[in-house]
């Protein structure tokens, strides 16, 4: 393998299924498939997931509402999909553990890194939810502060049917370029969104390498993991 321990950023999109909303059960699922097949190969796994298949703080807030109560239900939103991925994932027969930034005792644990790592060892999968707790944060970011705090090798950014980082949006301009290399200085001067700009310099300060790829095909994650070029890798 190449990496032993990985960072894995879900977004929350993908949870909603083909309706975009909500949690569908079958893409949950097969997510925890293939996040079984990678730990049944010896890596440890952290899981980040996002909240955008239930809110938004910046869409909310264009609609009206506070910007930071908008971000904490974004923030908790993230959390159902967390329980989501532990359920199957634990149906599929591999250990997990979730970790709050916002403190609810009752269904997760609090994110306490050194313990997180502990799980790692064992075997477990760490899943991450409530972002960082913070609002003006996107999942992007917290998922590399999280993979430098707990020390993965790599930032793997899975995506719902986008297979790389394209020079323009690939839904909108068929003549768009797929980059299969492309620096943290080009990420940001080209201004490209799939990841946010926070993330991106948060991980170019310190040398954290990150691959989007597509994570609608059955097995990605673990050709990611052993070091097959799908995608694009952005790095120094
Ligand atoms: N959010 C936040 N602070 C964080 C992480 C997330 O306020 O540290 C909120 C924010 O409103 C965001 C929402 O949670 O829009 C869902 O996260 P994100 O948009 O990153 O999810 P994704 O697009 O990956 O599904």
């Amino acid at each position: 393998m190449t990496y032993h321990r990985i960072m894995l950023k879900l977004s929350g999109e993908m949870f909603g299924g083909s309706r975009g909303i909500g949690v569908d059960p079958d893409v949950v699922a097969s997510l925890a498939a293939q996040i079984k097949s990678v730990v049944n190969a010896g890596v440890q796994v952290a899981v980040v997931i996002g909240g955008g298949n239930f809110f938004r703080g910046a869409e909310l807030s264009e609609r009206g509402m506070d910007r930071d109560r908008a971000d904490y239900m974004g923030m908790l939103g993230t959390v159902m999909n967390c329980l989501a991925l532990q359920d199957f994932t634990e149906k599929a027969g591999v250990q997990t553990r979730v970790q709050t930034a916002i403190e609810m005792g009752q269904v997760a644990e609090p994110y306490i890194p050194r313990r997180a790592e502990r799980h790692l060892e064992k075997g477990r999968v760490v899943i991450f939810g409530a972002g960082s707790g913070m609002p003006y944060f996107s999942t992007d970011t917290v998922a590399a502060q999280r993979a430098l705090e707990i020390g993965a090798d790599v930032l793997l950014m899975g995506k719902q049917g986008t297979d790389g980082v394209y020079d323009s949006d690939p839904k909108k301009n068929p003549n768009a370029q797929r980059f299969d290399e492309l620096t943290y200085d080009d990420y940001l001067a080209r201004d490209l969104k799939v990841a946010d700009a926070t993330a991106i310099s948060l991980a170019r300060d310190n040398k954290l390498p990150m691959i989007f790829f597509d994570l609608g095909v059955e097995g990605n994650i673990l050709r990611v993991v052993q070091g097959e070029k799908i995608g694009t890798t952005v790095h120094a």
